[in-house]
């Protein structure tokens, strides 16, 4: 915590000084502009990994809480809250690069898929690997994530889809909690595909229902959130309503997969089931909409998988006009391996036409909305200290110049975890 001076005046542990735009992602207001709340010339100080002051520069050098026991000179820079990523399969074994040369002669996800490719295959490769592999290939990923402003991350389990690699899976993901300065929040995936084993979904169904959800909610790795994939020929609607349900009583907070392919009930239930979001909704109507709306559902829009998938954007300004906070997330798997929040804004402008404003609320309030913390993705007084400095002018770069390497500093909880130095 920070100390003080004689005089009996507060001492941060950090003072950040002179960005050209501070965008906190914390105002008020109907519309997105006016919930970025940018800052020109801004400044913020951090006390015990928090935000515990935001302004200008200017007006901080007016005051005597100003002193600080380190100063980062923002200069020239865009500074933003730490990316909050709120949908990834990050934990997998193995790759599926030749899947998209299969893509590109035609074949499907789902052709892919049902000739045990797609998510199969990573189940019999995750299943071959220990703990400590996953934790490893994954970490690398992470790391990625970091280095492009990623401050938190939701990692999904899901490819072991039976008890022990599930648990396994969840190990992995503790491994990565605990060598990682991401945040991770691990969320239980019970129904991602039947696997071979079982004859029919509804087996299937069952032992997720009577023998995973019970072992997994008391794990060492305990996830946050339960998550399924409702989709015609994947999971039913009445399957996944079940499977929610008995997560729900377990504890666990919920998620769903839903309408990404076809319409098939998924945004609807996710309303009826009280989900923190529903994610994907390439194909999901508008009565499903005004639902998850009325019921607080966050909407997360995956565009980089509509782009590996080759299927239609959801209806993103729709969603935003129906009254749904809409997050966006990379959706990091072996099927779309995207380590790149700013590629994912720039699919959302230019694939969904979102605004740059609404696109960078996607990756941080929004985001934060989708894994339910508060604490999260902005940076006003008693905000988690997660910030990151660009070498970008101002927040309309993000979605428009992308490839490049333009995050020099992260911070997260006040501590700098990442940094790129200048030549
Ligand atoms: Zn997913």
């Amino acid at each position: 915590m920070g100390g003080r001076t004689p005089c009996g005046d507060p001492v941060a542990d950090l003072a950040l000084v002179n960005a050209l735009e501070l965008v906190t992602c914390g105002g008020q207001g109907e519309t997105a502009d006016e919930e970025l709340g940018v800052i020109e010339d801004g400044a913020l100080l951090v006390e015990g990994g928090r935000v515990s002051w935001v302004g200008s520069t200017k007006e901080l050098k007016g005051k005597s809480f100003g002193r600080a026991k380190r100063t980062v000179d923002a200069r020239g820079c865009l500074v933003t809250p730490g990316f909050v990523d709120p949908h990834t399969h990050l934990a997998f074994a193995g790759s599926r690069e030749d899947e998209l040369e299969r893509k590109t002669t035609g074949e499907t996800y789902r052709s892919i898929l049902d000739s045990g490719g797609g998510i199969l295959r990573t189940i019999q490769e995750t299943r071959a690997a220990s703990a400590a592999t996953i934790a490893e290939e994954s970490g690398g990923r992470v790391a990625q994530l970091l280095g492009n402003g990623v401050t938190t991350v939701e990692v999904k389990s899901g490819y072991g889809q039976r008890l022990a690699d599930e648990l396994k899976m969840l190990e992995a993901v503790g491994r990565l909690k605990k060598a990682s300065d991401v945040e991770i929040i691990p969320t239980f995936m019970g129904l991602h595909a039947k696997p071979p084993e079982f004859r029919t979904t509804r087996e299937y169904v069952d032992y997720a229902v009577r023998q995973m959800l019970p072992a997994v909610s008391v794990a060492r790795t305990r996830p946050l959130f339960s998550d399924c994939f409702c989709e015609t020929g994947i999971f039913s609607r009445e399957e996944c309503s079940k499977y929610l349900k008995a997560s729900g009583a377990s504890g666990l907070l919920l998620k769903m997969h839903a309408d990404e392919f076809a319409e098939s009930g998924g945004a609807s239930l996710a309303a009826e089931l009280g989900c923190v979001s529903a994610d994907h909704l390439g194909r999901a109507g508008s009565e499903g909409i005004g639902e998850m709306a009325r019921r607080g559902v966050a909407a997360v829009l995956l565009p980089g998988t509509s782009l590996y998938s080759s299927i239609p954007y959801a209806d993103a300004r729709g969603i935003i006009e129906a009254g749904c906070h809409v997050a966006l997330g990379t959706d990091l798997s072996p099927n779309s391996w995207i380590e790149s929040p700013q590629m994912v804004m720039s699919l959302a402008c230019n694939g969904m036409k979102m605004t740059p404003a609404q696109a960078l609320l996607g990756f941080t309030r929004n985001g934060a909305r989708a894994v339910a913390r508060k604490d999260l993705g902005f940076l006003g007084v008693g905000s988690s200290a997660d910030f990151v400095v660009h070498s970008l002018p101002g927040y309309r770069y993000l979605p428009y110049r992308v490839g490049g390497r333009y995050v020099q500093r992260v911070f997260k909880r006040g501590k700098e975890v990442h940094s790129v130095q200048e030549d």
